[in-house]
């Protein structure tokens, strides 16, 4: 069978390799891939059916090892209230087309997984997101009320359940203190005590904007003192920099210290996060404090766009691709200081 080699830019033979796949997303899944190899000039072919076998057996091991939900659980989930996609999407508080892209196969984070997964295990908490979601207006009454009419009582509490996810989240991010943290171990709860902060001083604040706040926060502390504030990884996405793994998600439904509160525009649902204006700030010290006011100062009258084009001016996003993590060695030189 011949394919086209974009090397000798030409029709080629290729043969198949075998080679070893220890790892997937730091979990050893010991299994293999098919490479396609032109025989010709030897370099490797992308073959799509190739890749996909390749995908799906690495998928597979990984999800069993990982204990990742299935499309099958979330197609149950959402058989057992009978919702939609886009309403069960509403309800969790994902992206659009999160659920949709999870049913047809795609890969959620662990941290996401294990989140779904509490809401499968257990219908009380399941109705509470709904709940809320209710209250926020992310769905309609029609669908709350075909939820909650199947309620049963259970025993674990809304405490309980932010624990646990709590718990996942810094399983998720957290690392030993490097260039990539800012010398810092993640601390959660100065994290949600900042955020609660940064919600107070900021009006609309949006959850992409958060986590640029957040970002600049850390790097200016970085630049400053030579090492972080929170412990926080970021990573390059397209609208700037952003906590890996999109660990944002969860971290705003974390309630204690802010809430989320979704509203209907004409590009769709956006969300932003409401301060319960209880934040404590005993655990930073005055320098913290006064980087963090200062971020503060030079982004709160700017709309979520201006900041995302700010961050953009950075090292940090400039000189790092699509979801790579960002040195905090580009703290050094910050535009937004000029
Ligand atoms: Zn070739």
């Amino acid at each position: 069978m011949k394919v086209y080699c974009p090397y000798c830019k030409r029709e080629v033979d290729y043969k198949i390799e075998k080679r070893d796949v220890k790892e997937f997303r730091k979990i050893e899944v010991d299994t293999f891939e098919n490479a396609a190899i032109c025989k010709e000039c030897n370099n490797d072919l992308y073959i799509s059916e190739i890749e996909n076998e390749n995908n799906e057996r690495i998928y597979q091991i990984y999800r069993s090892k990982a204990n990742i939900i299935k499309p099958e659980d979330i197609i149950n989930l959402r058989k057992k209230y009978n919702i939609s996609q886009r309403e069960l999407t509403s309800i969790l508080g994902f992206g659009k087309m999160t659920i949709n892209r999870y049913e047809r196969g795609g890969m959620p984070t662990k941290s996401q997984s294990d989140y779904v997964r509490v809401l499968i295990d257990n219908d009380v908490e399941f109705i509470k997101k709904t709940k809320e979601a209710f209250d926020k207006n992310s769905i309609n009454k029609k669908t709350y009320e075909k939820i909650v009419a199947k309620e049963k009582p259970d025993k674990v509490s809304k405490r309980d359940i932010q624990e646990l996810f709590r718990k996942h989240i810094q399983e998720t991010l957290n690392r030993k203190p490097d260039i990539y943290n800012g010398y810092k171990q993640l601390d959660l709860e100065k994290v949600e005590n900042i955020i609660s902060y940064i919600a107070t001083k900021v009006k609309n604040l949006t959850i992409t904007s958060l986590n640029k706040y957040l970002w600049y926060m850390d790097m200016l502390s970085f630049n400053q003192r030579g090492i972080g504030i929170t412990g926080l990884t970021y990573q390059h996405e397209k609208f700037g920099p952003t906590i890996i793994n999109q660990a944002y998600n969860e971290i705003s439904l974390l309630e204690d210290k802010f809430k989320r509160e979704n509203y209907e525009t004409e590009n769709g649902t956006i969300t932003k996060i409401v301060s319960n204006k209880n934040y404590d700030l005993s655990k930073l010290n005055e320098n913290e404090i006064k980087i963090i006011d200062i971020i503060i100062k030079l982004l709160k009258d700017k709309n979520v766009t201006d900041i995302s084009e700010i961050s953009h001016k950075e090292d940090g996003w400039k000189k790092t691709k699509r979801y790579e993590k960002i040195s905090f060695e580009y703290a050094t030189k910050l535009n937004i200081l000029k």
